[in-house]
């Protein structure tokens, strides 16, 4: 019998490497751009081409390379950022692992130029399967180049695994975002298929900000700057009423590297409780520095996720920072402080959030969104149910009994509490929904539509009603019949940053079909002409701005297709929102047309649209026996 185990040869190796650091252009984008921070460019230019399927090519003007390490670079574990175990805890650069050009020459055909100051020529290297095919001198500028051609050429599955190219092209935006943020003092450009759609001349944070995120931002930023022995944060936070709807223009970078924590996140968010309305998200920008050895940034490969020496100090540092920001620059001048506003003196730093309290907060239910495992597109301010019980057990005592604990804001067991409720509102959604007349038809809380039915009476959520209305009237539009465009009298003028503008652009033609007549005007700008005949004017570029909102932080768990995405953000937008004060007639017009979808008790989110209150309700309430 021969023996049965045998060496990897090298590019297999480096190929099964290589799908944990390389999954898509924009992991390669990530390194790449790292690397040219790395090596001290000021200058760093990008060019992608079929969103980088086809190309990434990253010049700068940094140290370069000698002829050895030219090559050396592209080993597995080639690094010059570290050379022992201790150097991991005084990392300052970027990379330190040596993985990411190996990783790269395995999955594709790579080209580097490279030259130091000192050399009069360069080198010129082709690799690709992790094979050397070309090294030669050559004549190039102090920097390095590094060309990354079709990716995945040799892995046809991981290739056919990518997504359309607006998707990867977003994801690169996004890293592109993140690097560039990081480093004001550093000049980025990106190019698009020939198209430049960022040009970030260096300047310092605000103006990166602005350059990147919108002049929507200007004179609405807070700056935000404490320090400490232990550690410092600088960085921007937008006024409360900059706080968008959905997440999205948030930030936190430890040590100059992007990081995602939900735990530092909601350290923020609690900043500015009160200050900005349930489910809107503020924008910031901050960065976190402290001693390496205080931070773990080994626990995952692309080092996106980083474990503290000590979280409770961190998060409490942060929440205080922002908090006192806040305050100084009186936005919020009647705030009263629960962790003292001078941070020099601040308690968490020299003795920690206690427990209890920490447990405090990380039960509630902000907190809750932000780590549960499938976080809505939005955070919705409460269920529509527990709205309702707290109307009624404001109203009516004895209801409280009925429900057992009798707490109106208990969110910790949600799911035996909605079995709970299941079997104590068991008609909810058996019967056909009747139309009320309008004499008939109430509102409560701004909220709800209240009505009698033929066997107690109905309560309907009017914005998931309107949401679902509007979703399948958006949906059932074939290709042919198209919603009416009203000519605008004066065309709108619309400016995005650049990153959402290619988002814009993906979703133009399907909005052309529901009604909205929008021409780019240049690259951040488009232009509109017309709007679906039904849209109040006056509305028309806030619905706009709402809608790409929605859809760029559409909840990536809900698989749809780009349309229904659209639709699903159209219906959201457009909505009549809870507290919206109705007329019976508007009342009795959604109910009608509710009743008329094919799913009127379905929200968008899953949830119930109505519930019906019929005598077995009563009866439970009130513990009454007949
Ligand atoms: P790491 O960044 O983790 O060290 P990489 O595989 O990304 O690993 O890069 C390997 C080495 O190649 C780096 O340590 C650095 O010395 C060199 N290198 C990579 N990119 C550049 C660049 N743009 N300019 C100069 N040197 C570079
Ligand atoms: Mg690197």
């Amino acid at each position: 019998m021969p023996d049965l185990i045998h060496l990897l040869p090298d590019n297999i190796a480096n190929q099964i490497a290589a799908g944990e650091v390389i999954q898509r252009p924009a992991s390669a984008v990530k390194e790449l751009l790292e690397n040219a921070v790395d090596a001290g460019a000021t200058r760093i230019r990008m060019i992608v081409q079929d969103a980088g399927k086809s190309l990434i090519q990253v010049i700068d003007n940094g140290k370069g390379m000698s002829e050895i390490d030219a090559r050396m670079c592209f080993e597995r574990h080639a690094t010059s950022k570290i050379s022992g175990i201790d150097d991991l805890f005084r990392i300052r650069t970027m990379g330190f692992r040596g993985e990411a050009l190996a990783s790269i020459a395995a999955v594709a055909q790579v080209e580097l130029k490279t030259k130091r100051a000192e050399d009069t020529l360069g080198t010129y290297i082709e690799i690709e399967n992790s094979v050397v095919k070309i090294q030669e001198p050559c004549t190039y500028t102090d920097g390095t180049s590094f060309s990354m051609k079709n990716l995945f050429f040799n892995i046809p599955a991981r290739r056919n695994f990518l997504k359309t190219n607006a998707a990867e092209m977003r994801h690169i935006v996004d890293e592109f975002i993140r690097v560039a943020l990081s480093f004001p003092e550093i000049f980025f450009s990106l190019t698009s298929n020939g198209e430049e759609i960022f040009h970030l001349e260096k300047g310092g944070l605000k103006q990166r900000i602005l350059q990147i995120l919108g002049n929507n931002y200007v004179s609405r930023l807070v700056s935000v700057t404490e320090n400490t022995d232990y550690l410092n944060i600088s960085g921007f936070v937008g006024k409360p009423d900059t706080a968008k709807k959905t997440r999205g223009d948030q930030f936190i970078f430890v040590n100059n590297r992007f990081i995602r924590s939900a735990y530092l996140n909601h350290a923020v968010m609690n900043a500015y409780q009160d200050m900005i309305p349930a489910g809107s998200f503020p924008m910031f920008v901050l960065f976190l520095d402290l001693d390496p050895s205080q931070v773990d940034i080994n626990v995952h490969p692309t080092k996106q996720e980083i474990k503290f020496e000590d979280e409770k100090i961190v998060y409490a540092f942060v929440h205080a920072a922002v908090k006192h920001a806040l305050a100084q620059f009186s936005v919020a001048p009647s705030l009263d402080f629960d962790l003292d506003p001078t941070i020099q003196q601040l308690d968490a730093v020299s003795k920690p959030l206690t427990e209890a309290k920490l447990n405090e907060t990380s039960a509630g239910n902000l907190f809750r969104t932000f780590t549960q495992k499938y976080q809505a597109h939005k955070v919705e301010p409460a269920s529509n149910m527990q709205d309702w019980k707290q109307f009624f057990s404001k109203s009516d005592g004895s209801y409280q009994p009925a429900l057992g604990g009798g707490e109106t804001t208990d969110f910790s067991i949600p799911h035996q509490r909605e079995e709970k409720e299941q079997s104590l509102f068991p008609q909810t959604g058996g019967s056909r929904l009747p139309v009320p007349d309008a004499s008939q038809a109430m509102q409560v809380l701004n909220s709800y539509i209240l009505f009698r039915g033929p066997a107690g009476f109905f309560i309907v959520d009017q914005q998931a009603a309107h949401e679902r209305i509007l979703f399948e009237k958006f949906s059932g539009l074939s290709d042919t019949s198209t919603i009416a465009t009203q000519k605008l009298l004066f065309p709108v003028t619309i400016e995005f940053s650049p990153g959402d503008a290619a988002i814009f652009s993906e979703i133009l033609q399907d909005l052309a079909n529901l009604g909205y007549h929008i021409e780019p005007f240049g690259k951040m700008v488009f232009i509109m002409h017309g709007t679906p005949s039904d849209l109040p004017s006056g509305q028309e570029s806030g619905v706009i701005e709402h809608i790409l909102e929605e859809y760029k932080n559409f909840n990536p768990d809900i698989r749809c297709s780009k349309r229904e995405k659209l639709y699903r953000s159209m219906a959201y937008a457009r909505s009549i929102k809870a507290g919206t004060a109705l007329s019976s007639a508007e009342m009795v017009e959604m109910i009608r047309m509710l009743s008329e979808c094919d799913f009127p008790n379905t929200s968008l989110n899953g949830r119930h649209i109505y519930i019906e209150y019929t005598q077995d309700f009563f009866d439970r309430s009130f513990g009454a026996r007949r």
